[in-house]
């Protein structure tokens, strides 16, 4: 991986760049933010920067040995710690898992990792043997690179097992860097923490994300805006949201909601029909379009919620206008409620729950909610 196949980010790969080049790199960084804002693309990125034999000012030669090992996996100087599933696994046993998943996309999820390795809904964790393992790879002098390199991916799931790399991560033995991955700060141990230094990854701009979807799969600038808006700083959403802009989710939540609120208003055979319909509807219409209809919904009330607010939002006008007059019959409290709600659901059908079963236990839990006239 090379830092050009990053997208965006540009101040941090200047920031990494350099501290190479002036012989200052922190040896152990926690590289700190949301979904699909490059940590692990830039971590591997990093990996091979300093290992390579011929960098220039912004990037690695791509084609050196060290190079060509780095973008397979397969340098013997960079390690990879990853969540794993059984209480005594090792990262090195899912190492070809790894590298297939890798090679056909660098910004992925934990649930797709989790989802790679076994086919029923399981728990990810970094064990107490992986601890050990990294441990004795780091133990070990002998090396072909500049560098070793650990990278950590998911280091919230690092558990009290984590402390056993406290010593090695507070004092790394020469030429050696640790590269924590991580979404949550809240979620990483605080002994862990105070040992690191931390990498902020800021979400994606609207026109770094557009500027990139325009040139991945050469699509409008109008559609590429639109995908960029709801995709909420996310390379990983952006690239999922493709060819799904077709639909009107606007209208789609709208009737949603006003079928749930005429429901509780009047409680009819034909309103309960509607409600049905419209869940049969959407949970036969795929999981790619759920889980865009999701975010899209997500984005509509954070958004929503900014406007009422007299902040600068990223709806249009006829969106901006319904989305106040929702606000204030709904109240803001019980739509931060809603999108708590559709937050779970999304969380849901990203881990293939029962689509039908998620779509239609949510229109109750929203019904159950509130209860306002009509907007
Ligand atoms: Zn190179």
């Amino acid at each position: 991986m090379q830092f050009n196949q990053v997208i965006a980010q540009a101040e941090l790969k200047n920031q990494l760049i350099q501290s190479a080049k002036n012989d200052k790199i922190s040896q152990a960084m926690l590289f700190l933010g949301a979904e699909g804002t490059g940590k692990l693309s830039m971590a591997l990125a990093f990996a091979q920067y300093v290992n390579c034999e011929q960098p220039n000012d912004e990037d690695s030669c791509g084609s050196c040995a060290s190079c060509v090992k780095c973008s397979k996996m397969i340098h013997p100087d960079v390690f990879y710690t990853y969540p794993t599933i059984g209480s005594k696994s090792l990262s090195r046993a899912c190492i070809e898992n790894w590298r297939e998943f890798l090679a056909e996309e660098s910004y992925f999820k934990y649930p797709d990792w989790i989802a790679q390795l076994a086919n029923e809904n399981k728990q990810g964790n970094i064990t107490a043997e992986e601890c050990n393992q990294i441990i004795r790879q780091h133990s070990l002098r002998h090396f072909e690179g500049k560098y070793k390199v650990q990278i950590i991916w998911g280091a919230e799931f690092l558990k009290k097992e984590g402390n056993r790399l406290l010593k090695l991560i507070e004092e790394p033995p020469a030429n050696t860097i640790f590269i924590l991955i991580a979404q949550s700060q809240e979620a990483i141990l605080p002994t862990i923490l105070s040992r690191t230094q931390v990498v902020k990854f800021p979400k994606l701009q609207l026109d770094e994300l557009s500027s990139a979807l325009v040139s991945y799969k050469d699509l409008s600038k109008e559609e590429a805006l639109k995908i960029a808006q709801i995709a909420d700083g996310s390379w990983r959403e952006a690239k999922d949201l493709i060819g799904q802009t077709k639909h009107n989710y606007f209208e789609e939540f709208r009737g949603w909601l006003l079928n749930i609120i005429q429901l509780n208003n009047r409680p009819s055979h034909s309103f309960a029909q509607n409600l049905v319909d419209w869940n049969e509807n959407m949970a036969t219409s795929g999981r790619q379009n759920q889980k865009a209809f999701l975010q899209y919904t997500l984005f509509f009330i954070r958004e929503g919620l900014a406007a009422r607010n007299n902040l600068p939002s990223r709806l249009n006008t006829e969106e901006r206008n319904v989305a106040i007059k929702m606000i204030d019959i709904i109240t803001w409290r019980k739509m931060l409620g809603i999108s708590q709600i559709i937050n779970n659901l999304h969380y849901q059908i990203v881990r293939n729950a029962n689509a039908k079963i998620a779509f239609l236990s949510t229109s109750m839990k929203i019904k159950a909610l509130h209860k306002p006239q009509a907007f």
